[in-house]
């Protein structure tokens, strides 16, 4: 059976984006490992061998359900221009 070890505390990893659960590091393959959520097989994993803490915060790092990200602002911000732009123009003709 393949075991998990749960990251000691020293290790500045950041919690799973989609659940906030802590990762865990799985044993793959012999000497190959993986950071891994350790709720849901579908949550982020780094490719196994060498345990990636990196690579995990890296890839953890975005919220994927956080409805203040900055992305829509920017969006709405554009759309309002482009509406300015072009109701300007149809009451200048
Ligand atoms: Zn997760």
């Amino acid at each position: 059976m393949r075991g998990y070890f749960t990251l000691p505390g020293t290790y500045s990893c950041i919690p799973c984006k989609h659940c906030g659960a802590r990762p865990v590091i799985a044993i793959v393959d012999d000497g190959e490992y993986v950071v891994k959520c350790p709720t849901d097989a579908s949550h982020y994993q780094t490719h196994p061998g060498l345990i990636d803490i990196d690579d995990w915060n890296e890839h953890n790092s975005k919220p994927v359900n956080s409805p203040a990200d900055v992305s829509p602002g920017i969006l709405n911000d554009h759309f309002f221009q482009l509406n300015g732009a072009i109701v300007s123009a149809d009451n200048a003709d």
